[in-house]
């Protein structure tokens, strides 16, 4: 289904949408069955239905920018009950790889951030180190103490380990593998 009416810019970018993801947005029948069962869609987030719409009107820069995206959370639900078997997580990567491209902002740095933190440390060790991970990303929210009476409780209960502060495992190959692939994909390679 055709709705698009725009300039060559705007019909472009909804080119680079389906091509980037896979997903055929011009199926979509705005049944909104995909929005009534995600769990992020709230008044401030409006959901996967929204954001296919404004795809689908060439809305490139609200597009971007919209929230959905970046607080969608992979689940499927959106997928396991759309008509079309529309699958919005595959979207949202291939939404926030051109709102870096594109030097875009993220609409939630915090989410941005986390996801930065929980890479690095994975990268780094092979593994997430809860205790350093959160630290990181506490001080660099200007929060250092933010989660220290939640962290202590967790270390009470073996939850995480304090010797994750000292020492640091070792990196490894097959996931600095990975993560290389990750990057020449990123490059076209
Ligand atoms: S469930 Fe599928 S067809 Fe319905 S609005 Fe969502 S993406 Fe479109
Ligand atoms: S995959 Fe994302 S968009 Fe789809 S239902 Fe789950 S959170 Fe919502």
């Amino acid at each position: 289904m055709l709705r698009l009416t725009g300039n060559p810019e705007e019909r472009n970018f909804l080119k680079e949408v389906i091509q980037g993801s896979g997903q055929n947005l011009l199926e979509c029948l705005q049944c909104g069955k995909c929005s009534g069962s995600c769990p992020i869609t709230s008044d401030s987030v409006q959901g996967p239905r929204h954001l296919i719409a404004m795809i689908l009107s060439g809305m490139k820069q609200q597009s971007l920018q919209d929230p959905t995206w970046w607080y969608c959370v992979s689940c499927g639900s959106c997928a396991s009950r759309c008509p079309v078997e529309i699958n919005m997580y595959q979207v949202a990567t291939s939404l926030c790889e051109m709102a870096e491209k594109n030097g875009i902002k993220p609409s939630e740095p915090a989410i941005h951030l986390f996801e930065e933190v929980f890479l690095k440390s994975i990268r780094k060790n092979g593994r997430v180190q809860e205790l350093k991970a959160v630290m990181e990303y506490n001080l660099r929210r200007l929060s250092p103490f933010k989660d220290a009476a939640k962290g202590a409780k967790l270390m009470l209960k073996g939850a995480i380990n304090p010797k994750d502060m000292v020492g640091r495992a070792k990196s490894d190959p097959e996931i600095l593998r990975i993560f290389k692939r990750v990057e020449q994909m990123r490059h076209g390679e």
